[in-house]
């Protein structure tokens, strides 16, 4: 009999460990992956999205185009999680595994600061970055306000590459002169894992007349008088305020009991969670790894190299490493590499590479190859 495994989520971390495993494995083992949405969206994609750079259509790769031996796809609303049981039910059905990974990734508590939903906007969600496409060409200029408003949060280079994208954005809309760009940032510097990326970032901001305020956090916003709320007492105008939503796990995973303090624990070194065969990968664990999806895929190759030497028979595979590449948009299509290193030495390192002309070529690749790797699609 095959094993059966079920993997709760197709973002990063889901559609690696299923690809690995119907690499390796094929027949041998009888993979579900289960997701809500009919579609994958890549993170960064939603600035393509909230500038009008291209359509939604455009960067959604469909999981009906995913064809591979072993594997199944459900698009359901996960809906129950027994993790002692190893049982989900769905709003499709139930479903019992041998080896259950759990990989739903963080979702947002928009709620939680006062103001966000009412006068706020935010480029977080689909939802959020199709709402500000059709807004930003309206606005008229003015204080546009950044704000990070609580940690940890997924891909930490974002609010920083929002900025520099809407002062290109802005420019090539004859705007320039009319906006002024703030971020806010509840650390000393924009990625703090990495001095040097940090300090491009920095000259970067100098460059396009960007304002970056450490160690400030925006408690909420007063719509009525455009103004943010600081932590330390202080006030911020603003005349459009982009918030950085608090993040969470999805409820199904918090009335699951498979979180503890906000996130699933699992092992450092197998994403093994305390319930027996059942993992958690990627943004919804507290692994120590950024909420990124190339920490999410690598950890997703670990667990699926578990996987596979538990059904083959075989040497343990090698720990999780905490290692991942992001890219950094520094606006006019100028983009560098961070090679991130999070449980190597003593503390994580994140060195700079770029931006150059291959720095920018390797972003584009990243999002083909995957595709390809994942769904199939050429191009
Ligand atoms: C603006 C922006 C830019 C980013 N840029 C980068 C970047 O350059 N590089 C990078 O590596 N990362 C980037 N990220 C972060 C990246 O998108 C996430 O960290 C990554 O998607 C996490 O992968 P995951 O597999 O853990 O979870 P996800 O990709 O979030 O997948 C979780 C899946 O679970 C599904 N799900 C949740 N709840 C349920 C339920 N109840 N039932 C069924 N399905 C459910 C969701 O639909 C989703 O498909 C960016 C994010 C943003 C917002």
């Amino acid at each position: 009999m095959s094993t059966k495994v079920v993997v709760l989520g197709a973002g990063f971390g889901g559609l690696e460990l299923t690809t690995r495993l119907s690499e390796e494995l094929g027949g041998d083992a009888s993979v579900t992956l289960i997701d809500k949405s009919e579609a994958f969206v890549f993170g960064f994609a939603k600035f393509d999205v909230m500038l009008g750079w291209k359509t939604l259509e455009e960067v959604q790769s469909y999981y009906r185009d995913i064809v591979k031996p072993g594997v199944e796809f459900r698009q359901e609303t996960i809906t129950q999680i027994d993790p002692i049981a190893r049982r989900v039910m769905t709003s499709g059905g139930a479903y019992e595994a041998d080896i259950l990974v759990v990989a739903l990734g963080a979702e947002y508590d928009f709620a939680a600061t006062p103001g966000l939903v009412e006068g706020g906007h935010e480029f977080y969600s689909i939802d959020g970055a199709l709402r500000l496409r059709e807004f930003l060409p309206t606005f008229g200029g003015g204080r546009i306000l950044i704000s990070v408003l609580s940690e940890p949060f997924k891909c930490p280079p974002a609010p920083c590459e929002a900025a520099m994208l809407l002062r290109q954005f802005y420019g090539e809309q004859g705007l320039r002169r009319d906006v002024e760009l703030t971020v806010t940032s509840p650390f000393p510097r924009p990625i703090p894992p990495s001095p040097d990326g940090s300090k491009a970032i920095l000259e970067r901001f100098a460059e396009l007349d960007i304002a970056f305020m450490p160690q400030k956090l925006v408690t909420g916003i007063d719509p009525a008088t455009k103004t943010a709320n600081l932590s330390d007492g202080g006030t911020l105008p603003y005349d459009l305020f982009l918030g950085i939503p608090k993040h969470r796990v999805p409820d199904v995973v918090e009335s699951s009991g498979l979180a503890e303090g906000g996130w699933i624990p699992v092992s450092r070194a197998t994403l093994a969670t305390k319930f027996e065969s059942v993992y958690a990968v990627g943004d919804v664990t507290s692994v120590g790894t950024p909420k990124a999806g190339v920490f999410s895929e690598n950890a997703a190759k670990v667990v699926a190299d578990q996987i596979i030497a538990q059904v083959r028979g075989g040497e343990a595979p090698a720990p999780y490493g905490g290692t991942g590449t992001c890219y950094v948009e520094f606006g006019d299509d100028r983009v560098a590499r961070l090679d991130a290193d999070f449980f190597g030495g003593p503390s994580p390192t994140a060195p700079l590479i770029g931006p150059s002309m291959e720095t920018t070529q390797e972003k584009k690749d990243f999002a083909v190859v995957r595709r390809r790797r994942w769904f199939g699609y050429e191009g």
